[in-house]
């Protein structure tokens, strides 16, 4: 399997420490809102490494975190408290709102077909694995209290920095705006791992510690939850580019005080997705989550289709012509493999050879693009037999997770594009009724961006889907 590891800044070969075995660790959401559609492109990112690399025949033990505690507005500590701005945004108690936002990630990670990892584990469930690495580190001179706090002393990291391959200087200037002035800080990249002097006098989340009640920094969740879940060792860690710095420097800083050794050797990070504005963001009231595609006629497939279209590591923008059009391909696409005839043999030479060029492309850093392509030449190959081509496609689809033989599906697919149809053409008729042409000319050029054509007769509005 050769995949890009950002800490050499090359693609190589990864091999886990155990044979067979890859120990997998992806950081999780912070549970204070919905996901946005640009945090599901990282989740599909890492649910086609997890498949890839099963596919390839690695057992997958992979472990995620729920940030209900201790993540600021900055991820450099600064700023608010994510979980108290959501409760108050809601009126609601900070429990409340961590439990509802899992639920909603959970569902939303089911709707995209994203395997649910092994492991889940809310942070605040693991406090003393934190306050137990805290002590060490503290005892190793790691780490020093001041005010109160517990903070990460950076200058006694080896190579702090090699993670973001960027020196001081340069994170300074580009984290300027976020770095808060903390006077209680040695240098302005040590970070919190403990805070009893907290900024926020409504804190909700707080437990009794060795150096006064309080809660602990977002970084220390990660590090203690994947030391406790998966050992000494983590074989790939992954996440956004985003948290490449500060959180997965200050992630390696920490275990590897903690632990005394070296912890990770691969680091796996997707690129964003981006809306028009150049950036994705929860402030708005409308942003872009996945129940905003679905109200708008797209399935959640369609939108993971959209995403395996490009690489993992290309900056990707988000448009709804782009979604357009992987939607249209990804039902040409089920169409023609659901009229495969599933009748005969399996030609086992040819399926043997497709499946490694299958493998080849998990192992050319997870290409989906080239894996789409593969389906495509399945199924333009006039050599092979309909049996065949199916049972190959399905066996891609164990990774793509496009749900392309589900017959059912493809019924409930119609189901729910006739519905949606026909709710837009009642809206249509409720906006001609009231003089809104302006409305009413709206939905028919909406739907025919869609391919549907609406078609007014005499006895009421009639639609076809044009190719
Ligand atoms: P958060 O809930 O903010 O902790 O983020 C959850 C995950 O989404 C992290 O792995 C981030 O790195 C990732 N992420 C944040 N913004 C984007 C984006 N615009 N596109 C892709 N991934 C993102
Ligand atoms: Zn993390």
């Amino acid at each position: 399997m050769r995949l890009y590891n950002t800490l050499t800044k090359n693609v190589e070969e990864f091999n886990p420490r155990v044979e067979g075995v890859v120990k997998l660790y992806t950081c999780g959401p912070t549970v204070y809102n919905y996901a946005h559609v640009g945090n599901l492109r990282t989740y599909i990112s890492e649910d086609i490494l997890q498949k890839g690399l099963e596919f390839l025949n690695y057992e997958v033990i992979r472990v995620m975190n729920i940030t209900d505690v201790g993540h600021m507005t900055s991820d450099a500590d600064a700023g608010e408290d994510k979980m108290l701005k959501g409760a108050r945004r809601e009126g609601k108690t900070v429990y409340e709102i961590a439990e509802f936002y899992t639920d909603a990630f959970l569902s939303d990670m089911e709707k995209l077909n994203i395997k649910k990892p092994k492991i889940i584990e809310k942070a605040s469930s693991h406090i003393n694995t934190y306050i137990k690495m805290i002590e060490k580190m503290l005892e190793d001179n790691f780490a020093y209290i001041s005010g109160g706090n517990v903070y990460f002393d950076v200058s006694k990291a080896k190579d702090y920095y090699k993670l973001s391959g960027k020196n001081p200087d340069d994170l300074l200037v580009a984290v300027r705006d976020t770095v808060e002035e903390d006077n209680l800080k040695r240098n302005p990249f040590d970070f919190g791992l403990w805070f009893t002097t907290s900024k926020f006098e409504n804190q909700a989340m707080k437990w009794d510690s060795p150096w006064g009640v309080g809660y602990p920094g977002w970084h220390i969740e990660c590090s203690g939850i994947a030391c406790e879940f998966l050992g000494d060792y983590v074989d790939i860690h992954c996440g956004g580019v985003d948290n490449i710095f500060p959180h997965h420097t200050n992630e390696i800083a920490q275990s590897e005080a903690y632990l005394g050794h070296s912890w990770c050797n691969f680091w796996f990070h997707g690129a964003h997705l981006n809306d028009q504005t150049g950036k994705m963001s929860k402030s708005n009231g409308e942003f872009l989550k996945l129940s905003v595609l679905e109200e708008k006629g797209y399935s959640p497939l369609d939108y993971r289709f959209f995403c395996l279209n490009s690489h993992y590591r290309n900056t990707l923008v988000f448009s709804y012509d782009s979604l357009d059009i992987a939607k249209n391909s990804l039902n040409k696409l089920r169409k023609k493999i659901q009229s495969l005839s599933k009748d005969g043999l399996v030609d086992s030479l040819k399926y043997d050879k497709y499946v490694s060029s299958f493998a080849e492309a998990i192992s050319n850093d997870l290409n989906t693009a080239q894996m789409i392509t593969i389906v495509y030449d399945v199924l333009k190959d006039a050599e092979i037999n309909d049996k065949t081509k199916f049972e190959l496609i399905d066996k891609f689809d164990t990774v793509l997770s496009l749900n392309l033989t589900l017959i059912e599906n493809q019924e409930k697919i119609d189901q729910e594009l006739k519905e949606y149809i026909e709710k837009k053409i009642l809206e249509r008729q409720e906006a001609k009724n009231s003089k809104d042409f302006v409305k009413a000319d709206f939905i028919r050029n909406e739907l025919l961006e869609k391919n549907i054509k609406l078609n007014d007769t005499r006895d009421g509005t009639t639609y076809e889907v044009i190719d």
